[in-house]
């Protein structure tokens, strides 16, 4: 349908310009000393992003539509992969080091999936 092609064309766009804003403004804040990684946005039914092992941050276009904060953790959830690939307690220090709050920016989150991902 052309609408739902408009749609998610300007989403795409929008999402675009907020992620990159938000990858700027968390790369510092997370004490990462480097330029800012390669980002990619790619439409996924679970996932609100990855990271590469060759440290290309992925993020899916959907979460544009999520409140500000939360783009705020996944982004920072993604950085801290660059630093540690896993789930380790080092890896939670870093993301709350950032983000001292991240847990209930979570929440929201989760509490939003099915209707974000979903439209
Ligand atoms: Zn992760």
């Amino acid at each position: 349908m052309a609408v739902r092609k408009l749609l998610d064309d300007w989403y795409r766009q929008r999402a675009a310009d907020v992620f990159a804003k938000v990858l700027l403004e968390m790369v510092p804040r997370l004490g990462l000393r480097r330029t800012l990684p390669p980002m990619r946005l790619l439409s996924m039914r679970t996932q609100w992003g990855s990271c590469s092992p060759k440290g290309e941050i992925v993020l899916n276009p959907h979460l544009v539509k999520a409140p500000r904060p939360c783009i705020e953790y996944v982004v920072a959830h993604e950085l801290c992969h660059l630093r540690e690939h896993n789930h380790s307690d080092r890896f939670y220090r870093h993301l709350a080091r950032a983000l001292p709050d991240w847990e209930a920016r979570k929440v929201e989150l989760d509490d939003l999936a099915e209707l974000l991902l979903n439209r």
